[in-house]
C-alpha cells in the first residue's frame, strides 16, 4: 500500500539523515560563526555605527511583520514567521515561506525541512543560535502554494532590512525562490548554484556573498547521495569563505 511506502521512505530518510550530516567533527579551531555583539570600541570587521542597536533593530522589524495586512496572506495565516536567529550571525539562512509547521508555530524552519536544515548547520560545526534563519515571505501561502509576484514585492522589504541590520558576511539562498529573487535572475537553482554571487545591498555599500544552493524540502524529494553531496559541497565553500574551519567526517 501506498502509506507503507511512503511511511519507509521517511523512515529511511531518518535514518539516512542521521547519518549523512553527523558525525562531521571539528579539528582544532573553534566556532566563530557569530561575532560578539557590540559593547564598546571600535570594530574592524564592520563600522560601529551599524553595530548596537541590532536585536533592537530586528525585534522591532519582527513586531511589524506580525502585525503586516499588506497582503491577504494575513487572512489565512495563523502566526506570521518573521525569521530568527543570532543578531550578529555571520550567515543568514534564507529559506521560500513557511510551511504549516511554521505557520503553526510562528518560527521558520521547524518542520522535516527544518530538522534536515538544523542538521546541515550542524554538520558545519555551528548552532541554529548562532545563524539567522529568515525566508522570502513571512506568512505561509495557503496549500504551500509558490509566493506570488505581489506577496514578494510586499514582503521583501521586511527581509533586505532583516539583512541590513545582521550585515552577515554570506547569505545563503535555500532553493530556487530564494536565490532567483534575491538575485533578481530567472536562472534555476541548478545553474546558480555551488559558486558566490553577489547580493547587492545599496549603492555605497559592499555587496554581500551570497550562495545558493538546494532547499532541504528539496532534498528530502530527492534523497540521494548525489543531491546531499553538492549540498555539502556548497556549505563547505562558505565555511572556507568565513575562514571557519571544515568538519570533518569523524572516526566514530
Ligand atoms: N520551507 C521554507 O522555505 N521555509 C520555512 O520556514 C520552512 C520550510
Amino acid at each position: 500500500m501506498a502509506r507503507d511506502v511512503d511511511t519507509d521512505k521517511v523512515v529511511r530518510q531518518h535514518l539516512d539523515m542521521e547519518g549523512f550530516f553527523t558525525g562531521y567533527v571539528i579539528r582544532g579551531a573553534q566556532s566563530q560563526a557569530s561575532v560578539e555583539p557590540f559593547q564598546s570600541g571600535p570594530d574592524e570587521k564592520s563600522p560601529p555605527e551599524s553595530r548596537p542597536g541590532r536585536a533592537d533593530e530586528l525585534e522591532a522589524i519582527a513586531a511589524e511583520v506580525r502585525e503586516c495586512c499588506k497582503c491577504s496572506l494575513n487572512a489565512t495565516r495563523t502566526h506570521a514567521v518573521p525569521g530568527e536567529g543570532s543578531p550578529t550571525a555571520r550567515i543568514m539562512f534564507i529559506g521560500e515561506a513557511p510551511g504549516a509547521d511554521e505557520d503553526a508555530q510562528g518560527r521558520p524552519f521547524v518542520g522535516r525541512a527544518g530538522q534536515l536544515l538544523d542538521k546541515i548547520i550542524c554538520a558545519c560545526g555551528l548552532k541554529r543560535e548562532d545563524v539567522f534563519i529568515g525566508n522570502i515571505l513571512k506568512c505561509r501561502p495557503p496549500g504551500n502554494r509558490d509566493p506570488r509576484e505581489e506577496e514578494i514585492f510586499n514582503c521583501l522589504p521586511y527581509l533586505q532590512r532583516q539583512i541590513e541590520a545582521i550585515g552577515p558576511e554570506v547569505i545563503v539562498a535555500l532553493g530556487a525562490h530564494a536565490a532567483k529573487t534575491l538575485l533578481e535572475t530567472d536562472k534555476s537553482i541548478g545553474q546558480l548554484r555551488g559558486r558566490f554571487h553577489e547580493y547587492s545591498v545599496g549603492i555605497g555599500r559592499p555587496p554581500i556573498k551570497l550562495m545558493a544552493t538546494y532547499h532541504p524540502a528539496y532534498i528530502l524529494r530527492n534523497y540521494t547521495p548525489e543531491t546531499r553531496g553538492r549540498v555539502w559541497e556548497d556549505m563547505k565553500k562558505v565555511l572556507v569563505e568565513l575562514g571557519l574551519p571544515v568538519p570533518e567526517r569523524g572516526k566514530g
